[in-house]
């Protein structure tokens, strides 16, 4: 415990003050504020949300735009009841006219750091950072490090898609002792990714959900039981409860979720009481808004208070949740999601106006284990469904028509074709998406 000690009182701070960066203070800052009361922990977020309201409208086209049409000054947001009022943002906004529309005035340009993700279509969508957003997304993500158990410093391993190779995050690897693993290609890889982890030792691991779930399956058929990670952060994609199970079983582990984005950062993530997720609330004010009030899921809207430099003011993250009015028992002030249930994309849209979720698919397929290795279900058109099989040698065409009119009497009156494909494709992200709707 030596380096975690030396990392927390010595390197990160001076490393901080050299790069010209805050998040180590920050950090600090977010580990005291995780214990206040929930007033306390409101009050934090009404005051820095009245300031980055009156910084967008003075300073930001789009929502000066958006507030005008909705007759809202920003005088009006004096609670945070109040955040209602003002109207909700979607990528489509942002993309009208990026980046000038939707980024301040006041902020130069020489600081604006560009970014972008793959998008749940397909069509990239493009963001700016400043360095307050990523001093408070590293001092987020470490924070939320620490809920599991570890101490900063403590070896990591990360099977993750995408990877900067940027200084700046060589050096936090090298710092944090982080070993990259690359999402891409993990069946190829397996025994090398075995046998490095194996080695390296690592407290933790952090990993998309399917890529993790994926490297537990090929644990659980070589029948590899001497990996111990003792912690796994499962993000990026739905956990789903199985995965979680088989995850928890070949790495001897415990898992806990994240929510969080690359636009907006780590916004949500389980303690040690596994009863939801905590969100990061000194940084993000998160809605779930329903459709209908009878609703159970609603859309995850979040208000990054961070990015003063291109401000997402109740943004429409495409994700579904599902809110939480609990208190937890570790007894942090932060207020709880009950759990992220996936991209609004990840759910096929019915003739009959329902939605059908991954998870329906899952389950009826598991029937067909013996035959089947991997499915993925894509929606290309209202009434049509594309599945796309990997099969075993057992499938045969009488499998195929008895599941074709299994899946018909769920999804009603809709044609659905089936493809055998050597291997379903991961997203340019690196993640996997077994239920995609295009539409
Ligand atoms: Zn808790």
């Amino acid at each position: 415990m030596i380096y975690p000690a030396l990392l927390d009182t010595f390197i990160f701070p001076v490393t901080n003050i050299f790069m010209g960066r805050k998040f180590w203070f920050i950090y600090h800052q977010l580990q005291k504020s995780q214990w206040f009361n929930r007033e306390q922990i409101e009050q934090i977020q009404v005051l820095k949300l009245r300031k980055l309201v009156a910084h967008a409208y003075a300073t930001v086209p789009l929502y000066r735009q958006l507030m005008d049409n909705k007759k809202v000054r920003p005088e009006e947001i004096k609670t945070l009841a109040d955040i209602k009022k003002l109207p909700i943002v979607s990528k489509k906004d942002f993309r009208q006219d990026f980046p000038d529309r939707c980024t301040s005035i006041t902020t130069s340009r020489k600081d604006w750091i560009f970014d972008s993700t793959s998008g749940s279509t397909g069509s990239p969508f493009q963001f700016i950072r400043d360095k307050q957003f990523s001093d408070y997304a590293l001092a987020n993500t470490y924070r939320n490090y620490t809920w599991t158990g570890i101490f900063i410093g403590q070896r990591i391993a990360s099977l993750w898609g995408f990877h900067t190779s940027s200084w700046g995050v060589k050096i936090l690897d090298t710092l944090l002792r982080r070993k990259f693993f690359s999402s891409f290609d993990i069946e190829k890889n397996f025994t090398d990714y075995y046998l490095a982890m194996k080695s390296y030792h690592p407290v933790l691991i952090e990993a998309y959900s399917a890529s993790i779930t994926h490297f537990a399956k090929l644990l659980q058929e070589n029948d590899i039981t001497d990996l111990h990670i003792p912690y796994a952060i499962s993000s990026a994609e739905t956990l789903y409860p199985e995965n979680r199970k088989l995850i928890e079983h070949t790495l001897h582990t415990q898992v806990f979720d994240r929510y969080g984005s690359r636009e907006v950062g780590n916004v949500a993530h389980e303690c040690r009481e596994h009863k939801g997720l905590h969100i990061n609330a000194e940084t993000y004010i998160v809605e779930v808004v329903k459709d209908k009030p009878s609703d159970e899921k609603g859309h995850l809207v979040v208000t990054n208070l961070s990015n003063f430099t291109m401000p997402f003011i109740r943004y429409d993250t495409e994700d579904y949740a599902i809110a939480s009015n609990k208190t937890c028992a570790c007894g942090r002030g932060l207020p709880l999601l009950e759990r992220v249930e996936g991209r609004i994309t990840d759910f096929i849209k019915l003739p009959n106006g329902k939605e059908l979720s991954f998870l329906f698919f899952n389950y009826f397929f598991e029937q067909y284990g013996a035959y089947l290795k991997q499915f993925q279900v894509i929606q290309d058109s209202p009434k049509h469904l594309l599945i796309k099989l990997v099969v075993t040698e057992k499938y045969t065409l009488t499998k195929e028509k008895e599941l074709i009119a299994g899946i018909k009497k769920k999804v009603g009156d809709m044609n659905i074709d089936v493809e055998q494909v050597y291997e379903i494709k991961k997203e340019t992200s690196g993640k996997l998406r077994p239920v995609k709707r295009l539409i």
